[in-house]
Formats: C-alpha cells, structure tokens, sequence
C-alpha cells in the first residue's frame, strides 16, 4: 500500500512516500518558501536529488506538483495507488490519544485548539485541505504530537492553580514530540525484545524533551502546556520561576509580547552563550574554553540529568535510556556529559562505542556491565507517520 507522510509548515512542505508495511522510502523532499518568492523544492529518489524552482502561492500548488511528480518519476501510475496521507498535526489538545481518520469534526476540533497553537496548528489545516482537494481519495489521517502523551495521569498534567484554570481553559500538561517518543520507545522495545518495560526518551534537538515512558504508554514528559517548558533548548529557556515575567515586564517596559519572544528565541543555549541556538557552534567555541559556551553546557546537561533522575524514581528503576534528535544523535560530547552524571545510578559510558554513534547510526553506547543501557536511536517521526496512517487505513 502507498502511503504520504506530511509534514505542513507556514510555508513548507516535507512529504515521503512509503510502500506499507515494507516501511520502503520511495520517494521524499520538501517544498520550501511557498507564498514567498524564490520558492523551490527539493526532491531525492533513487539516491538521486534533484532540486527545482516553481511558483508556489500557497499548499495547493506544491501539493499540485508533488502529485504530478510521483506520477513523473513512476512512484505511482495513477493517484487513486496513494490509499492513505498521515499529516502531523501538533496541538490535538485532550480530544485525541490516537492517530484518527480526519473528517469535518477532527478539521473543526484543530482549529478550536489553534489558540494553543498558532503558529502550528493553521499550517497543518492548510496542508490537510490542500491534500484533500488534490488527492481526494486517499484517506487523510491525522498524527497528533501531543496524542503519546495523553496516557499520562491528572497527578501529573495538571499545574496546582486554580482548577477552573484546567476546566474553563484547558491550562494543563500537553507534551510534544509524541512521534518521536512513541517511535523511538517502541524502537527500544523491540531492541530489548521486550513489551513491557520502562524506557526514559531524550529527544535532545533544537528544541528538546524528555518523556518516562511504561509498557509502550507515557507516563511523564518535560514539555507542559507549551513546548517552552522542561529542559533548557537552542533558543527556549525551558522551566523558570514564572515571577521573572512580570518582574522584567516592570524593568524594562517590555510587552509580554516581547518578553514570550525572548523566552522562545533568544534564551536557552542562545541566551546563555551568546553565541549560537546551534550546538555545533557552541561546542566550536568550547574547544577554544570560552566560558559562556561552557556554562550553557553544564546548564543544559544539568536540566536533562535532573529529569532522568525524577522520571527514573517516577518510574521506579529504568530498563533503558535513548538519546534521539539532532544533538542526541549527534553529540558525544553531551552524551558523555549526561552519562559521566548517572554514575551514581551505575551508569558506564562505552567512550569507543559513544564515540561511534552518529549521524544516523543505531546502536548500544554504554558498557555490558552498566545498570542501565544507554541507546542512540535516530528518531523517525515520519515513518511512525506511515505506520499509523498504514494501521488506521488498512
Ligand atoms: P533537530 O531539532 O533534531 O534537527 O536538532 C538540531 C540540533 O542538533 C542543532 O542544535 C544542531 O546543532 C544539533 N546537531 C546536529 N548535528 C550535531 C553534531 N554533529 N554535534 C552536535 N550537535 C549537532
């Protein structure tokens, strides 16, 4: 069965095509500036990828050639073969706990919860309704990154405020980057051979999160009622003592406006080291022992360490830790800066093995002899995408 994973930005479009359930790529790219000028799109097939410009007002256009092309490089004779579009969808606020057929109450439910999402939200209902119109046959299924998280319990997502906060406007724990953490702690269940298990998940990317997760379910995760809360991240601060807004606000004559957009994207790992959102730039300057680097460094490790520690108590003993996203994938470096920190736990990095893991690699990182296993699993939100898409259609 051909399958479309969809991903829908303000003004981009990453789709693959996947023949289900051999999980096989047959096609994937990105659609970049749409609505912009100079808009393109890039497009890798057979190892090959090709890039070209095209006139692209708005989702309806580069769904129009992306439809045009999977028939042009033969991934598919006729569109009706395309059975099923997985969009990811990132706010489904409490309504859904699973990927769901998309029909009018799903694109009504998504544009309520644009509020909590305004940015994200919109997008996708563009990319959806756009698919719609193009690929009319296909079942459009949505893939919410909030959904893993709805197992976890009310001791646990809700904020001790007032309860009519929860009740009237929905202020509670929502979590992000549920497609990744459901496809890495599934990923790390099959490695283990083992269905029921307690797996902590560090997606450490540019914007980071952490989830417990039992048996497959989530039991916690850092990200709250937005994704600026937990760990510290490339340009978000992550948890902070709340006072601070207002206390700014009165400092510096600031909006809470401008406050929220300094808080998004001019604190975190940016905001410490005065140097760059990127890890890459900022492990560049450790080396040359700029101090700033370094504390942002240690700022960042000691968010991700503390929550290892609350979610392996959470958990009561852990059976597996996964390092997953940009710099989990990426960085031996923080690994080792995590790992060094779980010796009490009798934690033992693998420094060879560390070392090893990257850009893309899978694999064990820690010692036979250490308590717990420490994995690198490269995230794929897109084939969790597919598999969902794939289940729900067939
Ligand atoms: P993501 O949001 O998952 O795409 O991750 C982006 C983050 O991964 C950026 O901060 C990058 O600096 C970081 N990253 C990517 N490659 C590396 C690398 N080789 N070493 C350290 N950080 C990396």
């Amino acid at each position: 069965m051909k399958i479309l994973s969809v991903n829908a930005g303000s003004s981009s479009l990453k789709f693959q095509a996947y023949e289900m359930p051999e999980e096989k790529v047959l096609m994937k790219g990105v659609f970049e500036r749409i609505g912009i000028d100079n808009s393109f799109y890039t497009i890798k097939i057979n190892g090959e990828k090709i890039k070209k410009e095209a006139t692209l007002r708005n989702h309806e256009d580069a769904v129009r050639i992306l439809a045009q092309e999977l028939i042009n490089y033969n991934v598919v004779k006729d569109l009706n073969e395309i059975e099923g579009v997985g969009h990811r969808i990132v706010h489904g606020g409490d309504k859904y706990a699973n990927s769901v057929i998309i029909d009018d109450d799903v694109l009504k439910t998504v544009e309520e919860l644009s509020d909590l999402a305004p940015l994200h939200n919109p997008a996708n209902l563009v990319g959806i309704r756009a698919f719609m119109k193009e690929i009319p046959n296909a079942k459009q299924v949505g893939c919410f990154d909030t959904a893993f998280h709805q197992t976890i319990d009310e001791e646990r997502y809700l904020y001790a405020v007032p309860y009519e906060w929860y009740e009237k406007y929905g202020i509670r724990k929502y979590g992000f980057h549920g497609m990744s953490h459901k496809y890495v702690s599934n990923r790390v269940r099959e490695i283990l051979d083992e269905k029921y298990c307690n797996i902590i998940v560090c997606h450490l990317g540019n914007g980071g999160s952490i989830s417990a997760v039992r048996d497959g379910k989530c039991v916690d995760t850092t990200m709250g009622f937005t994704p600026n809360a937990g760990i510290v991240m490339g340009s978000r601060s992550g948890d902070i003592d709340y006072s601070i807004i207002p206390y700014m606000m009165k400092k510096t004559g600031k909006s809470i406006e401008e406050i929220d957009t300094i808080l998004n994207k001019q604190s975190g790992m940016l905001g410490i080291s005065g140097i760059s959102s990127d890890f890459r730039d900022i492990e560049a300057k450790i080396s040359e022992k700029d101090q700033k680097a370094i504390m942002a460094h240690y700022l960042f490790v000691n968010s991700v360490v503390s929550y290892i520690a609350k979610y392996y108590v959470e958990l009561g003993g852990v059976d597996a830790i996964a390092f997953t996203a940009g710099v989990g994938e990426n960085s031996p470096h923080v690994r080792n800066m995590v790992i060094k920190r779980l010796a009490c736990l009798g934690v033992k990095l693998d420094k060879e093995k560390n070392e090893e893991m990257r850009f893309g690699k899978e694999g064990i990182i820690t010692k036979e002899s250490s308590s717990i296993p420490c994995y690198v699993i490269p995230t794929d939100e897109e084939v969790m995408i597919a598999k969902d898409t794939y289940n729900i259609v067939k």
